[in-house]
């Protein structure tokens, strides 16, 4: 007899990152995680090598300069923000708390993966709603609601489809679900979007007891390989958090990091703007090839190849140049890869070899 796991974890499939090597091939253009055009802000690299000396030291267990400098950044109470290893650590302990065994989690039918295995971890029963034009729909939530929902998971803008729910959707569907429900609102983008119709969030947690908005820094804050995402929460959840997570799940380095990447000026805006422009050309450009680019709202795009076969064969073709982008088969959209926005070099190079892969035989 060996040692037997829950049996329901042997059903999750593992969460696959973007890869960042390529077989024979020096110079890679990894465009498969979102990471950002910029790589990390100067300040936070600075800081992060300050921190050499101290590393022996262990981290404030309760992050606190770093959580006031993200509650004086975006105007919310230091108190009602808890600081996660990355904020897929922060989902996880979400489903964990209110999760559990013959509980039921909604999220929409492309909805970020995460969600699927961490609920499944803490023994939820995962319900996915039908979307409409690759974007969340709330009528369907709200028609998914049973009495063992627990939490409804929404990624607005999404990951992989780019697409968001404007704010009053957002409102009808916190003021439809049950007052029992957790509404997790997952911002990894917000501040990519450009619609004045965005609300990332942080208004609804205000207005009740039963929302809470999730943000990283490893997007548009280029920490991705620190670990470093924030929840601001009603204080109730942030109580119960904060006695189940990791004491030091917010290391050393990222707290210091994270707050000199706050501080650096102008950063935020320049990749937005950055981000805004690149995002439309490529859009564009994918599309003048014959390719249908869905509407996007974050650093990056969907291409739909129409089928499977072409998409894949559309990723190999990328690989030998050297271009690695994203696989979304796994999201149940195999015609279909998703492309970070990067620098400007990166965005023609994409759009040149998608132009020459569609012009070939496959076009
Ligand atoms: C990238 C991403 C995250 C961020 O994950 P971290 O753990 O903070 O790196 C969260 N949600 C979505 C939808 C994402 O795409």
């Amino acid at each position: 007899m060996s040692p037997r796991p829950r049996p329901e974890l042997l059903e999750i499939a593992p969460y696959v990152g973007g890869e960042s090597t390529l077989a024979g091939i020096n110079r890679v253009h990894k465009l498969s995680s979102n990471e950002g055009a910029f790589g990390p802000p100067p300040a936070a690299q600075a800081a992060y090598a300050a921190l050499a000396p101290e590393l022996h030291r262990y981290p404030d267990g309760g992050a606190e300069a770093l959580r006031r400098a993200i509650g004086t950044r975006f105007g919310l109470d230091p108190a009602r923000i808890v600081c996660g290893a990355g904020s897929d650590e922060l989902i996880g302990l979400l489903c964990q708390a209110y999760g559990g065994a013959g509980t039921e989690l909604i999220m929409s039918a492309h909805g970020f993966l995460m969600y699927q295995i961490y609920g499944r971890a803490a023994g939820c029963r995962i319900v996915k709603t039908p979307e409409r034009a690759l974007t969340a729909d709330v009528d369907a939530f709200l028609a998914a609601v049973s009495p063992a929902t627990r939490l409804v998971f929404l990624a607005n803008p999404n990951n992989p489809t780019g697409t968001m729910l404007p704010a009053a959707e957002l409102r009808r569907l916190r003021a439809g679900l049950p007052a029992d429900v957790l509404l997790v609102i997952d911002s990894a983008y917000a501040e990519y979007v450009e619609r004045t119709d965005y609300e990332a969030g942080a208004a609804l947690v205000d207005a009740g007891d039963n929302t809470v908005m999730t943000r990283t820094f490893s997007k548009v804050f280029g920490l991705g390989g620190l670990r470093l995402g924030w929840a601001y929460a009603p204080a109730a959840v942030i109580d119960v958090l904060n006695r189940i997570r990791a004491p030091f799940n917010a290391n050393a380095a990222v707290q210091q990091a994270g707050i000199a990447a706050l501080a650096e000026p102008g950063w935020v805006e320049r990749a937005r703007a950055h981000n805004t422009r690149w995002r439309a050309w490529l859009t564009e450009a994918l599309t003048a090839v014959g390719l249908t680019v869905w509407p996007s709202e974050g650093n990056f795009v969907l291409a739909d190849f129409a089928d499977a076969e072409r998409a894949m064969a559309a990723d190999v073709f990328l690989r030998a140049r050297g271009l690695i982008v994203r696989r979304v088969a796994a999201y149940g959209l195999p015609q279909s890869l998703r492309i970070t926005v990067g620098t400007e070099e990166e965005c023609g190079l994409v759009a040149d070899a998608l132009g020459a892969f569609m012009a070939g035989s496959h076009g």
